[in-house]
C-alpha cells in the first residue's frame, strides 16, 4: 500500500498530483518533494516489524513513493554498513564516530540509491528513455538503471570525468557524451535536448524521486543508531540531494514519533576550488551564486550552481549545521589517512569529510564525546588512483627474490 499523498513545491508549497510524471513545481519551477500520510505510516508498521525484513533501500517501503505492487529497478542498493571508525576517531581525539559507508552500493556509489529509484517511478509513469547531466558517478548509475529496465539512456559528463564512470555509462550501452564546462554546462544542453527527443531529464532535483531514494540513506542511519540522531552529520555537497534528502528522512521519523531529541547538525564540506554553498551560507546568503571557472579532483563536488542551493542553506542554518571548505591537499591526506588507519579506500569526495574533521577539531567544535557521523559516499575504485608508493619490482633468481623481499620487509 502507498502512503505518497501529494507532492508539493518546497519553495511556494503548489501541490501536484503524484500520479503524473513531474519534473520541477509548474507554478514557480522550484524544486518540488513527494509528502506521505505519515500517522497511516504509523499505523501500518512497527519498529519490530521492521527488523524482520531483509536489508536494502526497499525495507523502508512504506516511506518510499512506490505503489501497491509496483516492482522495483533494483540491483540490491542501500543496507550499506554504519562503520565505527575507532582509530581515525582517537586521531581526531574522539570517541564515538561513524562512518557509513556508501561505496558499497551497485556502481560504488550512493547514487545507486537516486538513481534507482528516480528511474522506478520514471518507467512506471511511461518514460521512453533518459538523458542526465552528471558529474560521472550519476550518469554511470543513471545508465545502469535503465539497462536494467531494458530503457535508452544518454550521459553527458564533463570532459574531466574520472574513465571508471563513463567506462560504466557506456558499458550499460548508454550513449556517453562529454562536453567543454561543468555539469551545469551539460544540463543546459540536456534541458534542450530532453523534450525535443521525449526522453525523461534526470537532472539533479529537477524530479521529485532521486531525493526519495537518497533520504533512505537517513531512514537506515537512524535505524542503525537505534533511533537516537547523531551530534552532526558531514556530508559531501555537490547538488545536495544527500543533504537534502537525510534531513527529509529524519523529519518523517520525527514526525511518526520515531525519534526523539535534536540533531543531528548537518556539515556541508566542499572544495575550495568549488564552495558555492560554503560562500553563501559564511556571506548569511538566502541562495548560493555560480562559481566560475570550478576546480576540484573530487568531481561529484564540482558543481558550481546547486539547483537546491536554497534549500541547503535552510537546512543547515535551521539545523545549526556549519559549512567548509578543504584544500584539494587535505583531501589527497585525508583519504590516505582513512585508508591507513581504518582500511577504507574511499572517494575523494568522502575523503573531503575526514579533511573537514580535522578543521572542526582546531575550531575546537567538537568535543571528545561527540557523536559524529560522515557520509562516505563512493569507493575510491572509482577514480584514478591517487600518488602512492610504486610497487618494488622482484627479479633475479628465487634467491634474490627471496633476499629482495626480506631486506623489504624487515626495514619496514
Ligand atoms: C554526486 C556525489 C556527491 C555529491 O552528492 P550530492 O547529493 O550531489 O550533493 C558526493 N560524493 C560522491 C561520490 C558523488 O558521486
Amino acid at each position: 500500500m502507498s502512503f505518497v499523498s501529494h507532492v508539493e513545491c518546497t519553495i511556494c508549497g503548489h501541490r501536484h498530483d503524484a500520479k503524473q510524471r513531474l519534473a520541477v513545481c509548474e507554478q514557480c519551477g522550484q524544486m518540488l518533494a513527494v509528502r506521505y500520510d505519515l500517522e497511516g505510516v504509523r499505523a501500518a508498521v512497527s519498529k519490530d516489524a521492521l527488523r524482520q525484513r531483509p536489508p536494502g533501500m526497499y525495507r523502508f517501503r512504506e516511506l518510499t513513493p512506490l505503489d501497491d505492487g509496483e516492482i522495483p529497478v533494483t540491483l540490491g542498493e542501500g543496507g550499506t554498513p554504519l562503520l565505527a571508525l575507532p582509530r581515525l576517531a582517537a586521531h581526531f581525539g574522539l570517541r564515538q564516530l561513524w562512518g557509513k559507508d556508501e561505496g558499497q552500493n551497485p556502481t560504488g556509489s550512493f547514487k545507486a540509491r537516486g538513481l534507482g529509484m528516480a528511474i522506478t517511478k520514471a518507467r512506471t509513469l511511461g518514460a521512453r528513455g533518459f538523458i542526465i547531466p552528471s558529474a560521472g558517478n550519476a550518469g554511470g548509475a543513471a545508465a545502469v538503471y535503465a539497462a536494467r529496465c531494458g530503457l535508452p539512456c544518454a550521459v553527458i559528463v564533463p570532459r574531466a570525468t574520472p574513465p571508471a564512470a563513463v567506462a560504466e555509462a557506456a558499458i550499460a550501452g548508454a550513449r556517453v557524451f562529454t562536453i567543454d564546462g561543468t555539469i551545469a554546462t551539460a544540463g543546459k544542453v540536456v534541458a534542450r535536448v530532453a523534450p525535443e527527443i521525449g526522453w525523461f531529464d534526470l537532472s539533479t532535483l529537477k524530479e521529485p524521486y532521486r531525493l526519495e531514494g537518497k533520504k533512505t540513506m537517513g531512514l537506515e542511519l537512524a535505524e542503525q543508531l537505534d533511533w537516537t540522531p547523531p551530534d552532526w552529520l558531514l556530508y559531501p555537497t555537490g547538488g545536495g540531494t544527500g543533504l537534502v534528502g537525510i534531513p527529509k528522512g529524519y523529519d518523517e521519523l520525527r514526525a511518526m514519533g520515531w525519534v526523539s531529541g535534536l540533531g543531528p547538525r548537518y556539515v556541508a564540506v566542499q572544495g575550495e576550488g568549488c564552495a558555492p554553498v560554503v560562500d553563501a551560507f559564511r556571506a548569511g546568503a538566502e541562495t548560493t551564486t555560480p562559481v566560475e571557472n570550478p576546480a576540484m579532483v573530487a568531481s561529484g563536488l564540482r558543481v558550481p550552481s546547486p539547483f537546491a542551493g536554497r534549500q541547503m542553506l535552510t537546512i543547515l542554518r535551521d539545523s545549526g549545521g556549519d559549512a567548509i571548505a578543504v584544500s584539494e591537499r587535505a583531501v589527497a591526506e585525508a583519504q590516505r589517512l582513512l585508508a591507513r588507519l581504518e582500511g577504507l579506500w574511499t572517494s575523494p569526495e568522502g575523503a573531503a569529510l575526514v579533511a573537514a574533521l580535522g578543521s572542526m577539531k582546531d575550531r575546537a567544535q567538537l568535543p571528545a564525546d561527540a557523536r559524529v557521523v560522515i557520509m562516505l559516499t563512493g569507493s575510491g575504485i572509482k577514480y584514478s588512483p591517487p600518488e602512492l608508493p610504486t610497487p618494488m619490482d622482484l627479479a633475479g633468481t628465487p634467491q634474490d627474490v627471496h633476499s629482495q623481499v626480506i631486506a623489504a620487509l624487515s626495514r619496514a
